[in-house]
């Protein structure tokens, strides 16, 4: 039996239930549309989505949250910072290290956070007196979490299209919490970005047509993520060493120069993930690399796009070792089917070309 209700759920109650679940922001925005939802059209009809198509399939529900929750009222949105004490990939002098987005090197966030967002909405049911109903999304709902948070106060969506509270900076996870409760809306965040230009300028393949304008198609988190094919060869140098993600234009933000690290068991790195060199991971079996990002968010790409991103990457490195590893086909651990894969094989072709003139 659950507990039974005690009393009307107020914004001030969620909010204290949220901190208690380990949440750092907590805010309530009212779940009507408004202005920004509606960018969401012209980005796609623009092809800045490249292959994720499932955002246009449902745009129509990302641009009213009603559509997910009828009767819905509010919005509670959640922070979490996942920042760990590590450098950041823009300080890693050493073409070597694989790059990994730093949001992937501890636990799913979809996985810890689904179940603290659970744990809320769940509470919020249970304790209201009247009926009510909810629904949670961590990041794969079709509902907009940074135009929501930006609304709910926690902060605003910067020229690089990141949510960034003005103190804790934006290595945050959000969730939602979409209710039937009727919620104090807080007071929406301002742009904090003025004159800035850092993020922009610092893109390595030149992925913001225009401020807070990301074009998913030339950004390497998306190249390295979402592209399940062969990644364009225009593009394959500008991979540099990152191999699954990209971090630079949070990086070089200054709301980001002294961000609060999390000691959240969840969001320490991997050992295997804390900056491995390429060649190493190369060099791992199937099964090892599938160990190495089981439970983790780089389990989104598997171990055959992983690994073309890596041949990728050891290309890119100008070594001499790297193109010795990649000739040589007892260098990955067995067995390792994904390295015969016509996939990897292509990327390993053009890395293998591409260091033709270390040997
Ligand atoms: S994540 Fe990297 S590639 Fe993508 S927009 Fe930011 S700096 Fe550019
Ligand atoms: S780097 Fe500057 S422009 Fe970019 S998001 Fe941060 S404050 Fe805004």
């Amino acid at each position: 039996m659950g507990e039974a209700p005690t009393g009307e759920v107020t914004a001030e109650a969620v909010k204290a239930r949220a901190a208690e679940l380990g949440f750092d922001l907590c805010g309530v925005a009212a779940a009507t549309p408004f202005e920004r939802l509606g960018v969401l059209r012209e980005w796609l009809d623009r092809g800045y989505a490249g292959e994720m198509h499932y955002l246009a399939r449902n745009a129509e529900r990302r641009a009213d949250p009603r559509l997910l929750l009828p009767g819905a009222r509010a919005v509670v949105v959640l922070g979490t910072v996942y920042n760990a004490d590590r450098p950041y990939s823009t300080e890693v002098d050493d073409p070597q290290v694989a790059l990994i987005s730093r949001y992937a090197w501890g636990d799913d966030y979809h996985d810890v956070l689904g179940e603290r967002t659970r744990a809320l909405g769940e509470w919020m049911t249970a304790t209201h007196l009247e009926p009510s109903r909810c629904r949670m999304y961590v990041d794969t709902g079709p509902i907009q979490e940074k135009a929501f948070a930006e609304r709910a106060g926690l902060g605003w969506v910067g020229k690089n299209t990141c949510l960034i509270h003005p103190e804790l900076g934006s290595w945050l996870f959000l969730s939602v919490v979409i209710t039937t409760l009727a919620l104090a809306a807080d007071a929406p965040g301002f742009d904090q970005c003025g004159s800035c230009t850092l993020c922009l300028d610092a893109c390595p393949t030149d992925a913001f047509p225009s401020p807070g304008v990301l074009d998913s198609t030339r950004c390497l988190s998306y190249l390295t993520i979402e592209t399940k094919g062969a990644l364009p060869e225009s593009m394959r140098g500008a991979l540099g060493n990152h191999v699954y993600g990209c971090d630079i234009c949070q990086e070089v933000c200054p709301y980001n120069q002294h961000p609060p690290v999390s000691d959240d068991p969840a969001w320490q790195p991997r050992e295997a993930l804390d900056r491995p060199g390429l060649a190493a991971l190369w060099r791992r079996s199937d099964g090892e690399l599938r160990d190495a990002i089981r439970g983790g968010a780089m389990t989104r790409v598997r171990v055959r796009r992983l690994r073309r991103n890596v041949a990728v990457a050891l290309g890119n490195s100008g070594d001499a070792g790297a193109a010795r590893t990649l000739a040589d086909p007892e260098a990955v651990a067995a067995p390792s089917d994904s390295v015969r894969d016509p996939l990897v094989a292509d990327h390993v072709a053009w890395a293998r070309e591409r260091l033709e003139p270390a040997l």
